[in-house]
């Protein structure tokens, strides 16, 4: 079988190195061209590559994006900061028949992905839920973005069942009580050493439900992110999370 043939953007960064160290070491895979601050972009198109994965800016990622669809290249996107704006700006790059893949995740842990499904399973069950979450200090956004989504969907989930908001008899909390979304309470912490880290908490009369993950090692987001290079070609249009690529 001929190896398909990546391109890495952001390849000197946290992630791009550990997404050229996996793409090495894999058999059906064809690392054809690094790319990091100060490269020609073009340099992917040169390389013949046929997929590119992106783990950059928030900013940098819309140039990549921009160069490699209409170029035919295949996207695989890890960079966070995606909203629906930015979302309608890369369909309206693809078009309206897409022939170029893009997928694009916010967290490429099979674990994560887990810890939302089980999250969602358990959301209409108990009157009180809060997230903590827990990143290294580098990390420029809070409450991240993982955080923000898991309590989106455990938010929906109690809205569909009709739960009220969790019961709270704070006035004036001062920041204390985290940043709400929908009725998610979030604490973020910014620790040195970490890695990323959420913990789910439910509760109810007499009993608490803790759903935690903990990515220990930038190796985690590897399988997600394989599994994208490799499924990208056969999903025409915009992906949005590894959730459905994982069934
Ligand atoms: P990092 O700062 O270590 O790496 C980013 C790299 O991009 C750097 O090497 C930088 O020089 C390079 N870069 C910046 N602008 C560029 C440009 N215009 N062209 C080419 N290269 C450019 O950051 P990181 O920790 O590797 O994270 C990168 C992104 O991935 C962030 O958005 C982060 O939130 C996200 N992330 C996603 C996941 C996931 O599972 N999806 C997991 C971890 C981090």
């Amino acid at each position: 079988m001929t190896p398909l043939r990546i391109g890495v953007v952001g390849a000197a960064g946290r992630m791009g190195s550990e997404v050229v160290r996996a793409v090495d070491a894999a058999d059906d895979l064809q690392l054809v061209a690094v790319v990091d601050l100060g490269d020609r972009l073009t340099q992917l198109v040169t390389a013949r590559a046929e997929v590119i994965v992106d783990f950059t800016t928030p900013t940098a990622v819309m140039d990549t994006l921009a160069m490699a669809i209409p170029a035919g290249l295949h996207c695989v996107v890890g960079t966070t900061g995606f909203d629906e704006g930015r979302y309608a700006e890369v369909r309206a790059l693809l078009g309206p028949d897409p022939a170029v893949g893009v997928v694009i995740a916010a967290n490429f842990s099979v674990g994560a992905v887990l810890m939302m499904r089980f999250a969602a399973a358990a959301a209409a069950y108990f009157p009180s839920v809060e997230i903590v979450e827990t990143h290294h200090p580098s990390k420029v956004d809070a409450p991240s973005g993982t955080a923000a989504h898991t309590a989106e969907v455990i938010d929906e989930v109690r809205r569909r069942a009709n739960l009220p908001f969790p019961p709270d008899a704070t006035v004036g909390d001062a920041g204390a009580r985290g940043v709400a979304v929908g009725a998610v309470r979030v604490h973020s912490q910014r620790l040195v050493g970490a890695v990323a880290r959420q913990q789910v908490t439910f509760a109810g009369p007499g009993e608490l439900l803790t759903i935690e993950h903990d990515s220990r090692d930038r190796a985690c987001f590897m399988p997600g992110v394989l599994r994208a290079v490799r499924c990208v070609r056969d999903l025409p249009g915009l992906t949005v999370g590894l959730d459905s690529l994982l069934d």
